[in-house]
């Protein structure tokens, strides 16, 4: 199997935002697999491309340009500006023109174009108007499968054209008509299926929380719960399954059982509600959204919980955030003193303005830090009562529990942050070259950090950022560990009362 330094021409560290030559067609044969009929069918889903094909396409597209304003308006409004064209990570890595977003968009644009106005009906050739043929459907699968739906062009776009909606909208017609795409939906399958994307057991889940548990007791002296399907508890913790069992993750999961430890409150997770992403939002799937968003607040009430947290998973915490009330509400019977739901940064936020919590920054020490925000908490969400809490939090955590953080270039972070390259459902072992070739912008900004300030390591709060990461780090010349969860750090400096380190610090201060 290919590895991401297979496609890596330059790993040196120079300019992440350098326009590249034009290769046209250059990943042209970069798609993922198609998703096999038993996968679809779990879905509710045609399993193979059905008869009549196109007419249903059209009908589909019609549907979502009726229930979809601003995708009416992406299609009619583009004004050829360019400003978007070198705004995506994909295009600067690959330098396909394809994947400038403006193309994207005509994609899809020349086949409403052809369907839906009076002049592409009658005169196509005048306005780029295209039938939809089988090769305009593989044009579509390969080049909405490019897009990580990461919302950077849209910042630059002067009317706010989001190319995420359109890359969403083209897959939920190619998924209806039986061009589903394998590694989203089987996930989506497992997820509907048993609550939690990897398909895990509850007694799986049980016996990770169980080890996690005795490690912390020899760690710290302190016996700190890892509660599952505790009723009663104030919070239901909802986190992205890779949390319990992949590295970096599952040091985040114990940053956030050492901060609600020290917070007094109790806490639980669900087995039932196991799953925090919600991939449906990638393959533009509402019905399928909803179910998964509708597991927990199931969970919720029947666990008797107060409060919804979420951990580390920025595509969850943006349906979250935007979408969790209309798609599972009313949440009338939380308690309503608090955000609902509310992110794990906010809420040890919150403790540390408090004063609840206190850090021995020493214990991080070994690391000389940086932050990547991740696309869709920085672009699709917010954080806090303040604009911008988004990038401010979780570097307030990182600043509270470190004594060495250094920001990237700011024309690579906050609102204009570079995507990992894994996102929107492309962490796919099938599109390794699009992923080593998208990370490309954001490597280029960590290596010159890491030339500058001996950056060693950068903390995300995305699990599918940390994964991605872990894969295409060493490509460009890092170690595969260099990418930490930010309650890692947290976790890893927090002063437990009554633990090893505490009684250390206080002998230490007589
Ligand atoms: S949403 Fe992101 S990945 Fe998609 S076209 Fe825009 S910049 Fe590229
Ligand atoms: S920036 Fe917006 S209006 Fe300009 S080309 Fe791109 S999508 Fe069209």
């Amino acid at each position: 199997m290919a590895k991401p330094s297979d496609y890596i021409i330059n790993a040196a560290p120079s300019d992440p935002l350098e326009i590249p030559a034009l290769k046209p067609g250059a990943m042209a044969g970069c798609k993922p697999f198609v998703a096999k009929p038993e996968v679809q069918a779990a879905l509710g889903l045609p399993g193979t491309l059905v008869e009549n094909w196109q007419a249903k396409a059209i009908e589909k597209m019609g549907d979502l340009l009726n229930s979809s304003r601003s995708l009416q308006v992406a299609m009619d409004s583009c004004m050829k500006c360019g400003a978007c064209t070198d705004k995506c990570h994909f295009f600067l890595g690959t330098g396909d023109p394809k994947n400038m977003p403006v193309a994207r968009q005509d994609l899809m644009r020349s086949v409403y174009r052809r369907y839906f106005t009076v002049t592409g009906k009658y005169f196509p050739w005048l306005v780029g108007a295209r039938d939809l043929t089988e090769d305009v459907l593989d044009e579509w699968y390969t080049y909405f499968h490019q897009c990580s739906q990461c919302r950077r062009c849209s910042v630059y776009c002067p009317i706010g054209i989001d190319t995420s909606e359109v890359s969403m909208a083209a897959r939920d017609i190619m998924a209806s008509v039986g061009r589903g795409q394998k590694y989203s939906n089987e996930i989506i399958g497992k997820g509907l299926k048993t609550g939690n994307n990897l398909g895990l057991p509850l007694a799986a889940i049980r016996s990770t929380l169980d080890s996690l548990e005795e490690d912390l007791r020899a760690d710290t002296g302190v016996d700190i719960a890892m509660p599952l399907d505790a009723k009663g508890s104030d919070i239901m913790l909802v986190v992205p399954s890779a949390d319990l069992f992949a590295e970096p993750h599952i040091q985040g999961l114990i940053g956030y059982a050492k901060v609600f430890h020290q917070s007094g409150l109790s806490w639980t997770l669900s087995s039932y509600a196991s799953e925090a992403a919600n991939f449906a939002l990638f393959t533009g799937s509402h019905d399928h959204m909803r179910e998964m968003a509708r597991r927990i607040r199931e969970a919720a009430l029947d666990l008797g919980v107060k409060r919804i947290v979420f951990g580390e998973c920025g595509h969850a915490w943006r349906v979250a955030y935007n979408f969790l009330d209309t798609l599972a509400g009313p949440f009338d019977f939380l308690d309503q003193d608090h955000p609902i739901p509310q992110h794990i940064c906010e809420f040890t936020h919150a403790l540390i303005e408090r004063g609840q919590l206190r850090f021995d920054k020493s214990q991080n020490d070994a690391y000389r830090l940086t932050y990547h925000d991740s696309c869709n908490v920085a672009r699709g969400s917010r954080m806090g009562d303040k604009p911008g809490g988004q990038f401010e939090i979780p570097r307030a955590l990182l600043r509270a529990s470190c004594n060495h953080f250094f920001d990237m270039a700011p024309e690579t972070i906050g609102e204009h942050t570079l995507c990992c390259g894994g996102g929107g459902g492309l962490l796919g072992d099938d599109l390794m070259e699009l992923r080593a070739k998208g990370a490309q912008p954001r490597m280029r900004a960590l290596k010159n950090v890491a030339v500058e300030h001996g950056v060693t390591h950068m903390a995300a709060i995305c699990a599918i950022c940390k994964s991605q990461f872990g894969s295409v780090l060493p490509a460009y010349g890092f170690k595969r560990d260099a990418i930490l969860s930010v309650h890692q750090l947290v976790g890893n400096a927090i002063v437990l009362d009554g633990s090893i380190q505490a009684r250390a610090l206080q002998k230490a201060a007589r």
